[in-house]
């Protein structure tokens, strides 16, 4: 029967084999040349990104903000008291600020939320105007996304007005399933969304 020792050694000499293998291949020329150019991509993968995030940057700053607030619900959720607000049309989002100071520790922020934190640190986002509704992000993103898709050339003036009657007719429908579901249906949302 074969042995513990027996068994071990014959998977260090197939490793030794293999490792032979591996070594003559990284001598060859395309293997190398196959390798470079990975690195060569790694690289460029990393300024693709810096570059984009230079355009979320600069959307975020040259936005004229139409600003919802975000609702009571989300923010305690979130451990927040204050009320924050988004932009529906940029998304930036201004809780990001106590998240942030929450954390005190900007690695747990996403790429985008350091980003935003950046603009709103600078104090570049102060403009814009305001919707007098709350809501949860992801329902604001909803409105607006069916909004511009509607009136692609809206002006802001018309964007608040038509987001706050659309989340205006929203809460009057909560609680009367159809036109919850035909409601959703328009927004492309799920109908838990209308009813949080
Ligand atoms: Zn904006």
């Amino acid at each position: 029967m074969e042995s513990s020792r027996d068994n071990y050694n014959e998977l260090v000499s197939q490793d030794k084999k293999l490792m032979k293998y591996i070594k003559a291949l990284e001598e060859n020329e395309e293997v190398k040349q196959y390798k470079k150019l990975l690195k060569k991509r790694e690289d460029l993968l990393k300024s693709i990104k810096y570059a984009y995030n230079g355009i979320l940057k600069e959307k975020y700053i040259n936005c004229n903000h139409v600003w919802a607030i975000l609702d009571e619900k989300t923010l305690k959720k979130e451990g927040n008291s204050q009320n924050y607000c988004i932009c529906v049309k940029c998304g930036l989002d201004e809780s990001v600020v106590y998240k942030k100071a929450k954390c005190d520790n900007a690695i747990v922020l996403s790429d985008k939320e350091k980003l935003m934190y950046e603009v709103l640190k600078s104090g570049e986002h102060k403009k814009g105007i305001y919707i007098n509704i709350s809501s949860n992000r992801d329902l604001i993103k909803a409105v607006y996304d069916y909004l511009k898709a509607l009136c692609p050339n809206m002006s802001d003036e018309e964007l608040r007005e038509r987001f706050q009657n659309e989340i205006d007719n929203l809460a009057d429908i909560k609680g009367e399933p159809s036109k919850e579901r035909e409601a959703a249906k328009r927004l492309n949302v799920n109908v838990s969304l209308l009813r949080k």
